[in-house]
């Protein structure tokens, strides 16, 4: 019984034990197919790789991801499909894996099918000491996305989207790297600031499709004119730096200043025009011990003397420009003030006939009193008025006084009936959308016949042959004035606008009055423009006439009418009026010049023989 009782119990136990290993085993199957199904359907590739570096398995993913079948890949080493220049990051990465770090992480390119690299993530494990698994656990993820953006980011981080050149923050580094190599290098480098000139003209006139269209083109000219180590970088709007390395000497550096010149001087072609644009560079050299601000400010100073004196020119950094901004920043803010305290006063050149002497007109010239200063020349504050935007007013002003005076000489002086009034206009004042009612203000209010007024203009607005140029010119004369163009044949354009837009005189520079009847000088170009005027018919003043051998000779070649200081000098408007009745006080140098002529301002004045 008792037997019995014994071998039940055993019986019991063996089934009880038999049946716990058989749980434990078929527990083992399911954990083991879960981690299998877990480590086969995972996106992500699973690699063992063994002591010597070799594949030993790989999971079927390696076919969606690196588009190769996982036994392919079993049995290579792992190094032999890495990028060559992460080799040995991987291999340091692999090496310094040692048994409990736990997991570590780690980036590398890796050549798919097609032969492209591809950015892994790999996640590892060294389970080497583990006997099931005897190798290093990889766990490998695509992150070539990831990675594409991340260099598209830090591209668009450096880099200008319109033209592809690098951008301020990438400049500025490339600069503070020229800085700290500065004490030892023997070779100077400096940093070219550039503005294109005039580039607001074509936005406006053209569109900024042009206007883009017209940065891209000039960043790839740009890139013609540097040596391949030097950086180029747009820093906005219509301003770049090139910063140049290893020069020869700073002579070198206005080599390179030169021919970016004149290569963004050569006309752009652009929806079937040519279209002109300038540049204006500032160089400065890079200094030790300078911030890299600091040198890319010393070139944009720089620009901005190169742009103030003659556009289209270069000029080199001086400590002593800061001094000089400094004072021009002064004359503009008491530039500003005087317009607005109505300081600003007109006076008045006559233009007159060169074969009688008679008036023929006016030339209203701008005048600005200054407190301390004395008398500021225009040639002085007028491209001061131009940048700011102050000569509007300033134009406004002289328009509507001037129109005001012709209006009251013509009526009340006997001798300026027929009296013609010019008015300089200037460039930027041409662009304002108010101008054609700026004008037909002043002449409505003054009551000025508007055949009365000319408006000076400049080559540099023709420059721009565009429609809306024609457009407004074609408005002006729509209202019946008269246009001329000053300091003729100084502003480098070709001729052919002549033809193309309503002008009704030339006004001959001085440079080209100057060698007029002067020894040993040929006065070729005076006596071009003066036949050219005639053959447009198109009437010729010349301007600056000092001498009375230079009335004569400008009066055998055919030009009609003068002005300068031979027959008058700008004069108060009440003297100028004085002198229409009164010929004795008129501030003439005539009779010094040619005591034994009639003087040609008094008694000519006095006359009232002009044609309308
Ligand atoms: P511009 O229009 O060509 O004016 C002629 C300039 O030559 C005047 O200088 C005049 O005083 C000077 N001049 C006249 N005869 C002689 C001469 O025989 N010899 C010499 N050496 N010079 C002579 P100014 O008044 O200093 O004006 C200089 C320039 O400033 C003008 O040249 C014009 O471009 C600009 N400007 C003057 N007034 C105005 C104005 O109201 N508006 C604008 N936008 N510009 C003006
Ligand atoms: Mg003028
Ligand atoms: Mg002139």
């Amino acid at each position: 019984m008792v037997a019995l009782a014994v071998s039940l119990a055993a019986v019991a136990y063996l089934v009880l034990r038999n049946r716990r290993a058989r749980e434990a085993v078929h527990a083992l199957r399911s954990s083991e197919a879960r981690f299998r199904s877990l480590v086969q359907l995972s996106s992500d590739v699973t690699l063992i790789v063994g002591t010597d570096g070799v594949i030993q398995y790989a999971s079927p993913a390696a076919r969606h991801t690196f588009g190769r079948r996982a036994s392919t890949l079993e049995g290579v080493k792992l190094l032999s499909l890495v990028h060559p220049d992460d080799v040995g990051q991987t291999a340091r990465f692999l090496g310094s894996l040692s048994a409990g770090q736990g997991r570590t992480v780690s980036e590398w390119r890796v050549r798919g099918s097609t032969g492209m690299w591809q950015w892994t993530e790999n996640t590892t494990v060294d389970l080497s000491n583990e006997p099931a698994v005897g190798g290093v656990v990889i766990n490998v993820r695509d992150i070539s996305e990831r990675r594409s953006l991340e260099t598209r980011l830090t591209h668009q981080a450096f880099h200008d989207s319109l033209t592809r050149l690098a951008n301020r923050s990438l400049f500025l580094n490339r600069v503070s790297h020229a800085v700290a190599r500065a004490p030892r290098s023997q070779r100077p480098s400096a940093v070219l600031f550039l503005d294109l000139d005039d580039f607001k003209k074509v936005n406006d006139s053209l569109g900024h499709g042009v206007g883009d269209e017209l940065l891209i083109a000039g960043a790839g000219r740009l890139s013609t004119c540097v040596r391949p180590g030097d950086t180029i970088a747009r820093l906005g709007g219509d301003e770049f730096a090139v910063l140049l390395e290893d020069l020869e000497d700073m002579g070198h550096a206005v080599q390179i200043a030169e021919r970016i010149s004149t290569a963004l001087r050569t006309p752009f072609r652009m929806q079937g025009r040519d279209v002109f644009i300038g540049v204006s560079i500032g160089i400065a050299a890079v200094l030790a011990g300078d911030s890299p601000e600091e040198v890319l400010r010393n070139a944009d100073l720089a620009m901005y003397f190169a742009k103030g004196t003659d556009k289209g020119r270069w000029a080199i950094y001086a400590p002593e420009m800061h001094e000089q901004v400094l004072d021009r920043l002064e004359l503009e803010a008491d530039l500003r003030s005087a317009v607005d305290a109505g300081d600003i006063r007109v006076e008045y050149q006559p233009i007159v006939h060169l074969e009688t002497g008679n008036i023929y007109g006016a030339e209203a010239l701008v005048r600005w009193h200054h407190a301390s200063r004395g008398q500021v020349s225009p040639s002085r504050f007028v491209g001061v008025a131009e940048e700011t935007g102050l000569i509007v007013p300033i134009g406004r002003h002289v328009l509507h006084e001037a129109c005001h005076r012709a209006r009251e000489w013509r009526m009340r002086r006997k001798g300026a009936r027929q009296l013609r009034m010019s008015v300089n206009l200037s460039g930027r004042h041409f662009q304002e959308d108010s101008l054609i009612a700026d004008v037909q203000e002043a002449l409505r209010d003054s009551g000025l016949e508007p055949k009365a007024l000319t408006l000076e203009i400049t080559e540099s607005i023709l420059m721009q042959r565009s429609d809306a140029t024609l457009a407004k010119l074609r408005a002006l004369k729509a209202l019946g004035l008269h246009l001329a163009i000053d300091d003729f044949g100084t502003g480098y354009s070709s001729l052919g606008y002549l033809q193309q837009f309503p002008i009704d005189m030339l006004k001959i520079d001085r440079t080209f009055v100057d060698p007029v009847a002067t020894p040993g000088s040929d006065p070729v170009l005076a006596r071009a423009i003066i036949a050219l005027g005639k053959t447009l018919h198109i009437e010729t003043v010349a301007e600056g006439i000092e001498r009375p051998e230079q009335r004569e000779g400008l009066r055998a070649m055919g030009c009609t009418l003068g002005q300068g200081y031979l027959f008058a000098r700008p004069m108060a408007a009440d003297d100028l009026a004085a002198s229409l009745i009164e010929p004795s006080r008129v501030p003439s140098v005539v009779e010094m010049y040619a005591p034994e002529r009639p003087p040609l301002i008094p008694g000519a004045l006095l006359q009232p023989d002009f044609q309308g």
